[in-house]
This record gives C-alpha cells, sequence and structure tokens, in this order.
C-alpha cells in the first residue's frame, strides 16, 4: 500500500492543558501543516500563530452551557472538510481521547473511511495537579490513581458513577468537569463513607497564567467553592497527596503570577516580551494593535533599495525596517555583496540582530535606543559631511533623523520601509478576555504602539497601570493621558521585563 493512500486526512490532535510549553513536537507540526483547525474552547489559541495565515480556523466552542455546534455536527463538518482533500486538524484541550469525545470524533471518521491519527496530549487530569505540586502519586501515600468524570450524559436515567466503589477504593482521585455540581458529587461522597476530612483541591485554569488553586476538605470544599465564586473549568483531586502542595507549590509562587499583562506589540513580534512574562508567571494577553504593512508607496522605496551600493550608509531604526529592506533587496539581488561598501548603522539590539541574521556587520550601534543617540555617535566618528546617506523607517517616523543628518551636510534620502495599520481582528480572543475580565498592567514598546492602541478604543480596564519601554514612549503616553507606572531603565525587551518585575517586587 503506497504511503500516499495512508497519510492521514484529519488528525485529532492533543493541544495540552493551556501552556504553550506543553503542546507536543508533533502537534505543533500538524498546526503548522493545517488546511482547516476545528478548535474548542479549552484550547490555548495562542497556538493558532503556529498556522498558515491561509488555514481556516473554526472555533467548535463547547464551553459549558455555549455550544457553538453540536457533537454531530462536528463530526459532520471533520468528514466533509477532510473529503475536499484538505488536511484537517481537529485541536482539543488536554489529550483528545480523555472525556474529550474524541472517541466519538475517530468513530465519525472511520465510518466515513477518512484515514486520520491521533495525537495524544498531555492531559489535564495529570498537569492540572502538576501544576499545583500535587503529584498524584506518592510511594507511602497512595499506590492508584482514577479518573472520573462529574459531568455524565445528562440524558443518561441512572448514574453509572458508583460512589461506594470510588470510597472503597480509595487511593487519589481526580475528577474533570463538574466543579458546579461539587456539592451534590462531595455529599454522595460523604454518604458513600468517604472522610469528611479528607483533603481536596480544585485547580481552575490549570497551567495558564490564570492558574488558581482551592484547598479544603471533602465536608467544606463545597461551601468554600460557593464563597469564593470558584468557577470551572477547574480540575479537583481528593486524596491525601493533595496536602504535598504545602512544600511542592512552584507555580503560583513565580514573581509575576496572579498579574494579567498586556502586550500590545504586533503579532509577529510579541513573542519574545509574552515569553519572557509568561516565565515570571503572569497571565499574558495578546494584543497587537497594529500590523505591518508595505509603505504606500513600495516602488519609491524599492527604487532606494536597489541603488543601496551607492551610499555610504544605511541607517536602521527598526527591526521592521531590516525586514522589509532586505525582502526588496534580495528580491532585486541573489548576492548579498551588491551592498557594495555601504556601511550599516542600527538603532537598539533587536535591530541590530536583524542585520546579523542576515549575516552583515553592524558598524555603528550607539548604546542609547534613539534616534539622537545615531547622531551623537556620527558626530563622534568625525561627521558625516557630503556623505548619502539612506534611512529605512517607518512611515511617520519622527523627522529628527533626517533633519539633523541633513544639518551636518550629509545627502539624506528617507526611506519609507513599512506603515503600521490597526489591527482590528481578535484571533487569540484577547480582546474579549480583557473587556471581560479586566487587566493589571499594560506594556507599551513604542510611541506608535501608544497611540494605535488609544486609537482603537477599547474601554480601558479599571485600575490598568501602564509599562513603558523609555523615556520617548512614556512622553508619547502622558501626551495622550496616561499615567505611566513603570518605566525601563535599559530600553529594550529586557530591559521592560526587568522593570515589570521590579515593579511588583518591590510592592506586595
Ligand atoms: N481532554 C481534556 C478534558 C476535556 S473535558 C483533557 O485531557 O484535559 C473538560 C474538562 O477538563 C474541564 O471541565 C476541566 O475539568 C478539565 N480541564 C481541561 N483543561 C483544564 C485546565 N487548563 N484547567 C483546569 N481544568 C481543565
Amino acid at each position: 500500500m503506497g504511503d500516499k493512500k495512508m497519510a492521514a486526512k484529519c488528525s485529532l490532535v492533543g493541544a495540552g492543558p493551556g501552556d504553550l510549553g506543553l503542546v507536543t513536537l508533533r502537534a505543533k507540526q500538524c498546526i503548522e501543516e493545517a488546511e482547516v483547525i476545528v478548535y474548542d474552547y479549552l484550547c490555548n489559541p495562542e497556538m493558532l500563530k503556529w498556522a498558515p495565515e491561509s488555514a481556516e480556523k473554526i472555533y467548535a466552542g463547547k464551553k459549558a452551557g455555549e455550544h457553538t455546534l453540536t457533537q454531530e455536527g462536528i463530526n459532520a463538518l471533520l468528514v466533509e472538510k477532510a473529503n475536499e482533500g484538505r488536511r484537517v486538524v481537529r485541536l482539543k484541550g488536554g489529550d483528545p481521547f480523555v472525556f474529550g469525545r474524541g472517541g466519538e470524533e475517530a468513530q465519525a471518521l472511520a465510518a466515513a473511511g477518512v484515514p486520520f491519527e491521533v495525537v495524544p496530549g498531555v492531559t489535564s487530569a495529570i498537569a492540572g495537579p502538576a501544576y499545583a505540586g500535587i503529584p498524584i502519586t506518592h510511594r507511602g501515600s497512595n499506590s492508584h490513581v482514577t479518573f472520573f468524570t462529574g459531568h455524565e450524559d445528562p440524558a443518561k436515567m441512572e448514574s453509572s458513577l458508583d460512589f461506594a466503589a470510588l470510597a472503597q477504593l480509595g487511593g487519589t482521585q481526580v475528577m474533570l468537569m463538574g466543579v458546579e455540581r461539587i456539592g451534590a458529587i462531595s455529599k454522595k461522597m460523604l454518604a458513600s463513607g468517604m472522610r469528611p476530612e479528607l483533603p481536596v483541591a480544585l485547580i481552575r485554569w490549570a497551567t495558564t497564567g490564570r492558574q488558581e488553586t482551592l484547598v479544603g476538605t471533602l465536608s467544606d470544599i463545597a461551601q468554600r467553592v460557593a464563597a469564593t465564586g470558584f468557577e470551572a473549568p477547574a480540575v479537583a483531586v481528593f486524596g491525601d497527596v493533595v496536602s504535598l502542595r504545602d512544600e511542592l507549590n512552584w507555580f503560583e509562587q513565580r514573581p509575576l503570577a496572579g498579574k494579567r499583562v498586556v502586550v500590545t506589540r504586533t503579532r509577529a513580534q510579541a513573542g519574545v516580551l509574552s515569553e519572557q512574562l509568561r516565565v515570571l508567571g503572569a497571565d499574558v494577553l495578546e494584543l497587537p494593535t497594529i500590523r505591518i504593512e508595505p509603505p504606500t508607496d513600495l516602488r519609491a522605496f524599492a527604487e532606494l533599495v536597489q541603488d543601496a551600493h551607492a551610499y555610504d550608509w544605511i541607517v536602521f531604526t527598526s527591526p521592521n525596517g531590516v525586514n522589509s529592506f532586505f525582502d526588496l533587496f534580495y528580491k532585486l539581488y541573489d548576492d548579498a555583496r551588491e551592498i557594495g561598501a555601504a556601511r550599516i548603522a542600527a538603532i537598539g539590539p533587536a535591530t541590530a540582530q536583524r542585520v546579523k541574521d542576515f549575516r552583515l556587520h553592524v558598524d555603528l550601534q550607539p548604546d542609547e535606543y534613539v534616534a539622537e543617540a545615531v547622531v551623537r555617535e556620527f558626530k563622534k566618528e568625525g561627521g558625516v559631511e557630503n556623505l548619502r546617506i539612506l534611512l529605512a523607517r517607518a512611515e511617520k517616523a519622527r523627522d529628527v533623523l533626517p533633519r539633523e543628518l541633513s544639518a551636518m551636510g550629509a545627502i539624506v534620502d528617507d526611506g519609507i520601509a513599512y506603515r503600521t495599520v490597526p489591527e482590528t481582528r481578535d484571533d487569540n480572543g484577547a480582546r474579549r478576555r480583557l473587556s471581560e475580565e479586566g487587566a493589571d498592567l499594560i506594556t507599551f514598546t513604542s510611541s506608535s504602539t501608544v497611540e494605535n492602541y488609544m486609537a482603537l478604543g477599547l474601554p480601558w480596564p479599571r485600575g490598568m497601570q501602564v509599562a513603558s519601554i523609555g523615556p520617548v514612549t512614556s512622553k508619547t503616553a502622558r501626551d495622550l493621558g496616561l499615567t505611566v507606572n513603570v518605566e525601563a531603565r535599559r530600553h529594550d525587551i529586557p530591559g521592560l521585563v526587568e522593570a515589570v518585575r521590579k515593579f511588583y517586587g518591590t510592592k506586595s
């Protein structure tokens, strides 16, 4: 049989419990190659950014009480899309075969003769307790684990959950779904002879920046849930191992745990900042306000790029400018040497790094990451009189550079390399979360992120504070009526992250 015939047309993929780092390599590969993605409420939507832009992304819902599509509808959709000859990825929270109705979807595909594969995922049943500092097995405490669901098919007349048997079994018991029914469930467990003082932990939004854990005993957990307004989705752990959390709670103690932080860079650039904040425990909302587009007059810039070799200096002020320049450059030329003797200046380490990514040397990189510093640096080097300088900048950038360099006698071509346009999509649901849940802090990494954010006209969540990458950005924020609570001392991403960490470190 040919491999082609057997190649899966639909992949049932476990998306893991939420933390992007807990997605398998195979799952990521499936997403990268997908033509259609059907995803659930519990999948972290951030992973959709791995998909090709062209992939069709379909939200299948299934938040309790909100069924965007019925199960039959989902089954039929998978078969239909696969039969169109497209690579279909069915992304399901946790593991697809653990209380996720993945089995039914596989049956539907099998019945329709659609070749499929199953990509197991890290289930919340195991990852949830782990991130709460609860080992589900522990030598001397228990020798077996039971997984059960607290939310059975409501159509069933009789419960198949045998609480007496659960009570008999002992060990660690992990319940998925059914937190809203914890009152009835704990009552049944007590009636079946389980100890009232048995430790219980509920972990909601486990492994994400919004993880919260509630600990109690079988006799008081329902009351605690009611008192704190603790909500689904959550995993419940019943067993003596819950007490180990006192020593082993690692995840919820990180410096930014419990802080919801908004990142406003473009989707393509947000990654590094988001990742560094997440590692410190923040719940990051990636809310890009802008998207990078070619400049209005691309031809004009292309003509400057074509003459790159005729310049003494090319000055890059942002990684976007570098990308845009070299995209064009390598469309025009297939040899890096076509850049001739032009020397390169870059503002900021990220910009310099991007130049180096193209295997070119950065000849001048001021210590400070602002336009004025380049001017100073050129002065130190003996001036730029009669030198030809090409700038590769954003549309509507400040005019400090062309003005000052021209004043020093240089012949300046102000190349408009790209422009920023408002981002209006909400692919990852961050906008919805911002309006529903608010945020503690918003980060601005350039003046344009501030301007663009304010231009979106989104409501400002109560108490949301502002962190800025440096004085220029801060000034823009103040001019627009904002109060800047944190300003980075080093004006780059690690500098901003450090400032945020210190801000929260010294406050509590
Ligand atoms: N297949 C999934 C489970 C699907 S059933 C898995 O393997 O994890 C849905 C239930 O999973 C939710 O009601 C909740 O109990 C649990 N769940 C999934 N992700 C969760 C998370 N990040 N935090 C807490 N509970 C989660």
